[in-house]
C-alpha cells in the first residue's frame, strides 16, 4: 500500500516542532496538489488548505474538491478574485493575455488573490505545492524557491519521490475519481481555453469545448493580442490550422500561483543532484 507506506514514512520523519508549524496548502485541483495537502496534513497539525477558484475551470472541479475535503476530513476554503469574474473578464478588461512577464490572468486570478491572503494571514512556517518528482517539475520548484523564498515553498511529493502518475495511483486507492479534464486527456486541470496552451492543445480545444475556443477566438480579436506564437510571429486562433500541433506532446505546466518563474525552462544544476538523490529539494539554493 503505497499510500500507506508514504504516510507512514511522513509521520516517523517529522519531529514534534515541525508537526506544530503553520502550513498553507494549496490546493488547485490537480492530482498532485491534492495528494501534496494529504501529505501535508499527515506532516503537520496546524495546515490550511486554500483553492483559488479562477471561474473557469470544468464543473467537475467542484464534485472533486468535495471528494478531497472528504480525503482530508478537513475544509478547503476557496477564495477568488474580489475584482474580476473568470479568464475572460480579466482578458476582456485588461487588453492584454500573455507576455514575457506572464498571463494576465494568472496574475490577477491567482497571484493576487495570494498576495491579499498571504497579507490577511501575515506570517506562516511554510507553503505545500504540488511540483512532482519529475526534472522539468524539480527544476520550477528549485526556480520558484530560488526567486519568492518569503513564500518558504515545501514540496513533499519530490522530496518523497512521487510522480504524477503515482498521486493519480493514490487518488485511485483512496476511492477518488481524477478530475474529468484529465480523463479527457490533458495533462493538467488548468482553466478550460489556457492561454498558455500550445497549437495543439487549442486544437484539442475547439473539439471538446468549442463555444470556449470561439469565445476566446473573439476575445483575442478584441483586444488585438493572441495565445498562440511561432517564428513568424502572431496566430489567431481564427486563422489556426486543424491539422497544428500535438496535444500529447505539448505539455503545459500547471497554472501555479506564481505568475512567471524565470528559468524554469533551463534546468538548473541541482536537478541532477536532487534526482540522484544527492541533495534534498530542502537544500537546494
Ligand atoms: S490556468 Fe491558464 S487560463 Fe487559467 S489562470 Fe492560469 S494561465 Fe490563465
Amino acid at each position: 500500500m503505497i499510500v500507506l507506506r508514504i504516510l507512514k514514512e511522513c509521520l516517523l520523519t517529522c519531529n514534534y516542532k515541525e508537526r506544530n508549524q503553520m502550513i498553507i496548502a494549496w490546493f488547485s485541483c490537480g492530482v498532485t496538489s491534492a495528494v501534496a495537502c494529504k501529505i501535508a496534513l499527515s506532516l503537520y497539525n496546524d495546515v490550511h488548505l486554500y483553492y483559488i477558484e479562477t471561474g473557469s475551470g470544468h464543473p467537475d472541479n467542484s464534485r472533486f474538491l468535495s471528494d478531497c475535503e472528504k480525503w482530508y476530513g478537513q475544509p478547503i476554503h476557496t477564495i477568488r478574485s474580489d475584482k474580476y469574474a473568470n479568464v475572460e473578464d480579466v482578458l476582456t478588461k485588461k487588453r492584454y493575455i500573455n507576455g514575457s512577464t506572464g498571463a494576465a490572468c494568472t496574475f490577477e486570478l491567482k497571484k493576487q488573490v495570494r498576495y491579499k491572503l498571504e497579507k490577511e494571514l501575515g506570517s506562516w512556517d511554510g507553503q505545500v505545492w504540488g511540483f512532482d518528482y519529475d526534472p522539468k517539475e524539480i527544476n520550477r520548484a528549485i526556480r520558484l524557491k530560488q526567486q519568492y523564498p518569503d513564500t518558504k515553498p515545501l514540496f513533499p511529493l519530490i522530496e518523497k519521490h512521487i510522480t504524477k502518475p503515482d498521486a493519480m495511483g493514490m487518488l485511485w486507492k483512496a476511492g477518488i475519481e481524477i478530475p474529468a479534464m484529465y480523463k479527457m486527456g490533458y495533462n493538467n486541470n488548468n482553466c478550460i481555453g489556457c492561454v498558455k496552451g500550445g497549437m495543439g492543445y487549442w486544437n484539442k480545444i475547439r473539439k471538446d469545448f468549442p463555444e470556449v475556443f470561439n469565445q476566446m477566438a473573439q476575445i483575442e480579436r478584441n483586444v488585438g493580442a493572441t495565445c498562440l506564437k511561432d517564428k513568424d510571429g502572431r496566430i489567431f486562433l481564427d486563422e489556426l490550422p486543424t491539422w497544428r500541433g500535438n496535444p500529447v506532446e505539448e505539455i503545459i505546466p500547471d497554472c501555479s500561483f506564481i505568475c512567471q518563474i524565470e528559468f524554469q525552462e533551463i534546468l538548473d544544476r541541482q536537478v541532477e543532484q536532487v534526482l540522484k538523490g544527492e541533495i534534498s529539494i530542502n537544500d537546494v539554493d
